[in-house]
């Protein structure tokens, strides 16, 4: 391996350690929920999921929205961190770490 691509590698362990260099702007993915699996996802700024909860409550979120937002937390854009009303993930609960 030349040292070109080992300080490559070098830089890209340095970078996997800061996920905040991230912005999430969309994603889409599968999430194996405790029954079944659901396809939640962001897309212009709004969240979304299949599963029977999202779509029934009308609040803009479900568990499996709102664990994505807490494992995406410093990958994501202000607005995003949080979604549907006040039952959605809290800063105070659990604040950014620094
Ligand atoms: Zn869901």
């Amino acid at each position: 391996m030349n040292s070109s691509m080992i300080g490559k590698i070098e830089k890209a362990h340095r970078y996997a350690k800061e996920p905040e260099r991230v912005r999430i702007h969309s994603l889409e993915s599968t999430f194996h929920g405790g029954h079944d699996d659901h396809t939640v996802g962001l897309k212009d700024g709004q969240w979304h999921c299949s599963c029977h909860a999202f779509s029934s409550h009308a609040v803009g979120t479900c568990a499996h929205v709102m664990a994505l937002q807490q494992m995406l937390f410093r990958m994501l854009s202000e607005d995003d961190r949080y979604s549907g009303d006040s039952l959605a993930y809290s800063p105070a609960a659990a604040p950014l770490a620094s």
